[in-house]
């Protein structure tokens, strides 16, 4: 059956009821409670392999995918990145921990922010991980400083502002662009901060990174970044002798969270980008560089659905109809922050003709607190559950406990069976660390 969902691993089972990796929704619902994230583990699995794939075709394998873990990051995650050959980003200090943790290559990590602190980039050091993307130029000099006094050589690239903002539907080439992230290329900054990196005795330049934003759909940006970082690169060594065979080109590849969504397949962004990269390898007489990207949402968000139990539904006549859900903004803060949209689906015959236009509201003392505006559902009765639909992405991970609701569980679902990746929290983890 040609599903009619936004998720493409979603069905319908012989029961009506929505199933994904051969589990049924409502028995996943009942058996771990509600709310809760389901994710189709072979589904992230396959968004790895479609990466790695293409790394494979375009660029002769000479390169590795990042996952950006900030999109989902918990233990179990990490361990399917370790088996699917990826590497993956962290940005923080509790990032990294947790792929320590899951048993995730040090050498294999890739370290970002823009304000690493010291005791992060002192563990950074003492972890052992591959490669640290400086921000600017006091971290360089923190991160120098701390390998001399560790007696280590760190790997770094350097995160550049290639002067390109990149929205969903458009994007625009800036001067100097206004951004709390990297170095300009513009003001001579960046060329400023490699020169510098490369006289450091503990410091081992190897590339370049950008990141031009998130949730993009065209391919434009992605071949103009890659043109402005290769010229970069080339620069640097025609210049300075400097030669820097890693480029790093980041993430925000577009997913369908709605119907208006129209994402291009990612193999080929990576097509159009080689072509790009190998045009400016040839013309400029640089080596095609080793090259690293960084997908996030793309890897996790349409393999993660929301189930939710429905308490009340209130029509206010003439005006619109509430219906309330035991989450909310706690286990999905993307409505309140910046209005994103999403689909919903009754999880019990979700096919049914659509008789309802209602706005879902979470449980939270807040009139922001709405998970979905203007959903065009079956009828919705208090108690009949509901998904919220391609929430694996910056859902869990920007999870909070605002009016100390406990965050839900994830549960990765594959072949029919479920499992838990992370257990509900508890009252008791809500005042574990009350004095
Ligand atoms: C957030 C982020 C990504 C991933 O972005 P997605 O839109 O989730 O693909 C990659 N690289 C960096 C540096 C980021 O900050």
């Amino acid at each position: 059956m040609n599903n009619s969902f936004v998720m493409k691993c979603l069905t319908v089972n012989e029961k009506g009821n929505l199933s994904m990796g051969g589990c049924d929704i409502a028995d996943v619902a009942a058996k771990y409670g509600t709310p809760a994230y389901i994710m189709d583990e072979d589904e992230i699995r396959e968004n790895c392999r479609v990466y790695t794939g293409a790394m494979r075709e375009y660029y002769d394998g000479k390169g590795l995918v990042l996952y950006a873990s900030k999109a989902l990051s918990c233990k179990y995650m990490y361990r399917i990145m370790r088996e699917e050959g990826m590497g993956v980003d962290v940005v923080s200090g509790g990032e990294l921990y947790t792929a320590i943790k899951a048993g995730f290559p040090a050498e294999r990590i890739y370290f970002h922010g823009n304000n690493k602190t010291g005791d992060e980039i002192e563990m950074a050091l003492r972890e052992g991980v591959g490669t640290i993307v400086v921000d600017n130029i006091f971290e360089l000099e923190t991160l120098s400083r701390f390998a001399g006094d560790m007696g280590k050589t760190a790997d770094v690239m350097f995160r550049i502002k290639p002067g390109i903002d990149a929205h969903t539907h458009s994007f625009v080439q800036t001067g100097q662009i206004d951004s709390k992230f990297g170095v300009a290329l513009e003001t001579g900054e960046a060329e400023d901060i490699v020169v510098k990196a490369a006289a450091m005795p503990n410091i081992n330049v190897v590339g370049v990174h950008c990141h031009i934003g998130s949730q993009i759909f065209e391919l434009a940006p992605f071949e103009l970044a890659a043109e402005k970082m290769m010229n970069f690169i080339a620069d640097m060594k025609d210049r300075h002798g400097i030669v820097m065979d890693r480029l790093n080109l980041g993430g925000g590849y577009g997913i369908k969270y709605t119907e208006s969504d129209t994402p291009i397949d990612y193999d080929k962004y990576i097509c159009a980008v080689a072509k790009v990269v190998r045009g400016i390898s040839e013309s400029r007489g640089v080596k095609l560089p080793y090259i690293v990207m960084e997908p996030g949402r793309s890897i996790v968000a349409e393999a993660g659905l929301t189930v939710y139990t429905v308490g009340t539904v209130k029509e206010i006549p003439g005006i619109r109809t509430y219906i309330s859900v035991d989450g909310g903004m706690g286990d999905n803060p993307r409505y309140i922050l910046y209005q994103s949209e999403y689909e919903a689906a009754r999880v019990h015959d979700p096919n049914a003709e659509k008789t309802m236009v209602a706005t879902i509201a979470g449980k939270c003392c807040e009139s922001g607190d709405i998970l979905i505006d203007g959903a065009r559902l079956p009828e919705i009765k208090a108690g009949d559950l509901i998904a919220v639909l391609a929430t694996g992405a910056y859902n869990y991970s920007m999870a909070s406990n605002y009016n100390r609701i406990p965050r839900p569980p994830i549960v990765m679902v594959s072949g029919g069976e479920a499992k838990l990746a992370v257990k509900r929290e508890s009252y008791d983890d809500l005042i574990l660390n009350d004095l």
